[in-house]
């Protein structure tokens, strides 16, 4: 394992320096040594890309790394280096993975890739970095993406620790331990940070501390597991993926929270008495499709915090919660994604 290795303070350098550690040959414009190609070695493709870039670029690369791909968005550091958090104005990391076993098949796939980004560039869109091909050993693999996740800071007081750093509490942090493993929702989403800070402000105002709160797409069960540590007194998480559940429950013992937190394979409705704050960070299409359910997961009184909902669709999500009998609450925006707080009236 590279240098990040329970060492909180080298959060930013940790990302840079531990990718590199783990990758062997071609990085930058050089070319890929395809001799050392072969079983137990993987071509790690890279494009840096603008943030607005990014969902095109990680669309291009699926079509040729069977496992998908990860980014890794621009960090800025804070808190005197200690700290790292999103910065959208710097490019974003876009990495997929080749199998070195064929290697036609990576030489084909660097070229169509190569010609599809070209392709890109010439939609307008923002700023979109060269391919880049480096090579990583199977041996390094398991720990080699772990350097990708910082510290991070959400909001005023909550902190995001992936499990292998150290973070230095500073008197009201509020700490969140995660592994996210292969499940969405490590805090890096723009998506996931809105509702983070959502959630802090109505914990503020007394709203999550003696709630029952449901979680709807819970991933890496983030949201819930930060609705426990700020004071919700019972927890409910659902996901239609199994690797999800898995997930949220190795976090929540990891956050001492498993006896107040379940977890369970599914979707609305929960068949469950009524919630006081349902989280829902979800994509716009389901929010509205799921709207009906939402609404009847809800006690009187009771709000979801619905998340996910890129900008251009709100309006669709504000009138399909309309339609089910919600008030519209308030409204948080970060770069493209909105976040709204809707109540059972
Ligand atoms: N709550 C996490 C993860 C959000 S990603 C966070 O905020 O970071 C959205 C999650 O919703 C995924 O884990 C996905 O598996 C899950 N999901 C997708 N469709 C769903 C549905 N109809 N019902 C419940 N969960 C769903």
């Amino acid at each position: 394992m590279p240098s990040a290795e329970g060492d909180g303070a080298a959060a930013g350098e940790g990302a840079a320096s531990g990718a590199e550690g783990a990758a062997s040959g071609g990085a930058g414009g050089e070319p890929l040594d395809f001799a050392a190609l072969g079983p137990g070695v993987w071509v790690e493709l890279s494009v840096a890309a603008d943030i607005e870039a990014v969902e095109a670029v990680s669309e291009i690369l699926t079509r040729f790394a069977p496992g998908g791909t990860s980014v890794e968005p621009g960090f800025g550091l804070t808190n005197e280096g200690l700290g790292a958090v999103v910065d959208p104005t710097k490019p974003a990391i876009v990495r997929a993975y080749l199998p070195g076993l064929d290697p036609a098949g990576v030489r084909m796939a660097i070229a169509q890739a190569t010609i599809a980004l070209g392709h890109l560039q010439a939609f307008g869109l923002r700023p979109i970095g060269e391919l880049q091909t480096s090579l990583v050993r199977e041996a390094d693999w398991a720990e080699a993406w772990k350097s990708h996740f910082p510290v991070l800071r959400v909001g005023r007081r909550m902190v995001v620790r992936p499990t292998w750093r150290h973070h230095r509490r500073q008197p009201g942090d509020v700490v969140l331990s995660l592994d996210p493993g292969m499940a969405f929702g490590t805090g890096l989403h723009p998506t996931t940070r809105l509702c983070l800070a959502a959630l802090e402000t109505l914990a503020d105002e007394g709203l999550v501390g003696p709630a029952r709160v449901l979680d709807v797409g819970c991933g890496s069960g983030i949201l819930a597991i930060a609705a426990g540590k700020l004071g919700a007194r019972d927890l409910l998480g659902v996901d239609t993926d199994p690797i999800a559940v898995e997930s949220t429950l190795a976090n929540a013992r990891l956050n001492g929270l498993t006896r107040r937190i379940r977890v369970r394979q599914g979707s609305v409705p929960t068949g469950e008495p009524p919630f006081d704050l349902v989280l829902a960070n979800l994509i716009a299409s389901l929010l509205v499709q799921l709207a009906p359910e939402l609404r009847g997961e809800l006690a009187p009184g009771g709000r979801i915090l619905a998340s996910g909902i890129f900008h251009d669709r709100e309006g669709d999500v504000v009138a399909a919660f309309r339609a089910a009998g919600l008030q519209m609450g308030r409204r948080w925006a970060e770069e493209d994604w909105v976040a709204i707080e809707a109540i059972a009236v």
